[in-house]
């Protein structure tokens, strides 16, 4: 059966599309059927015109001030519209926080099917994705029509074809007043330490906050070199679940840190090219988060850590103070800030 691909993406607050989109989209072309992009935000022409070599047979978009931010009813009516107009079977979503939100209570209204956390999409379609905290894969396949799939960033090369002009059809959507968005509350991107397009996943371990050498813990100086780094390459900050306990325990804590760092068993199984561990033992249950980190190194006193038993592809056995401090001023003398 040949198979109607609806590429689904919204735009970010420049009116772009985002890198894990514009992977959604190669995915989306890889299947051989018939391409449609739906779009949705404020104004999507932009971000339409950017993938206009895309080779979309209709670029569909949804547009308006209602449809600038994340809202669940509006996404709703703006991704049923969508999916109704191509008259979509398979629909292929980047794996955003907002699609998230919204895409499965759609699924629902069509009486098509969700799955999320794709890692490949094949011809047949069969999708890849990973069950029980990443320990199983499987290849799934399904009759029901529309499919929608949600697509993990890093799973697929980025889209680099050509911009051109797109003629948009845009579809009218009536935003519902239930739901009114008031504003919009991030941190700044600097204080932003998750960066899951970040090349380099740097994850601080429990030993930053231990006694050093000289019989004292220097958490000061840890914050320091640890934001330093972070600053200065753009890092995404990875944390084992000993040192984001530390708050529970009573003890002094490194507070750039939550539980929504954690890598691990019981943590985030993040997706960046390179990972560096420092003063982080590499016990099993924190090392299982690193299995799709494809090149990996870590900074530790004991040479006789977890790392050292295959777990790390280059081991420093040092003190990640001095490393991290020489490292930081060679950054900085180079410019890199
Ligand atoms: C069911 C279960 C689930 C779990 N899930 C997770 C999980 O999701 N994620 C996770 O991380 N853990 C998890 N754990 C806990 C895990 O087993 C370890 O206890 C934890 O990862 C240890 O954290 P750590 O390596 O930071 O701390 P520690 O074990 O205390 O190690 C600190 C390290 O720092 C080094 N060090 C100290 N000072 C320096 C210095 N100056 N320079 C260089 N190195 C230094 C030390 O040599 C030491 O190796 C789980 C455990 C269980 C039982």
């Amino acid at each position: 059966m040949s198979e109607t691909i609806l590429f689904l993406a919204h735009t970010e607050v420049d009116g772009s599309l985002s890198r894990v989109a514009l992977e959604a989209l190669a995915a989306s072309i890889s299947l051989n059927g018939l391409l449609v992009a739906g779009l949705i935000g404020a104004d999507v022409q932009a971000a339409a015109n950017g993938i206009g070599g895309c080779g979309a047979r209709r670029f569909l978009g949804v547009a308006g001030e209602g449809f600038a931010a994340s809202c669940y009813g509006a996404d709703a009516a703006a991704v049923e519209a969508l999916v109704r107009a191509a008259q979509a079977t398979i629909v292929i979503a980047p794996q955003t926080s907002r699609f998230a939100r919204c895409l499965a209570g759609v699924a629902q209204r069509l009486g098509g099917r969700i799955d999320t956390h794709v890692t490949n999409v094949a011809s047949g379609p069969k999708v890849t994705r990973w069950y029980y905290r990443q320990r199983m894969e499987a290849v799934v396949e399904r009759v029901q029509r529309p499919w929608f799939l949600l697509v993990e960033s890093g799973t697929a090369p980025v889209w680099e074809g050509a911009p051109g002009a797109a003629s948009l059809e845009l579809i009218p959507v009536e935003v519902s007043p239930r739901t009114r968005v008031a504003g919009r509350q991030a941190p700044k991107a600097e204080q932003q330490t998750i960066r899951p397009d970040a090349k380099l996943l740097f994850v601080a371990g429990a030993g930053w906050t231990k006694k050093q050498a000289d019989g004292a813990a220097h958490i000061d100086d840890a914050a320091r070199l640890i934001l330093g780094f972070l600053s200065a390459t753009g890092a995404s900050l990875g944390s084992s679940k000993s040192l984001v306990d530390l708050s529970g325990e009573g003890q002094a804590v490194l507070p750039f840190l939550s539980h929504m760092n954690q890598v691990g068993q019981t943590g985030s199984t993040p997706r960046h090219p390179k990972g560096l561990s420092t003063c982080c033992h590499g016990e099993e249950p924190h090392v299982v988060g690193w299995r799709f980190i494809r090149e990996r190194r870590a900074v530790n006193l004991d040479a006789n850590c977890g790392w050292s038993r295959g777990k790390a592809d280059v081991l420093y056995v040092a003190d990640a103070f001095a490393v991290i401090e020489r490292v930081n001023a060679m950054l900085a003398e180079r410019g890199v800030h």
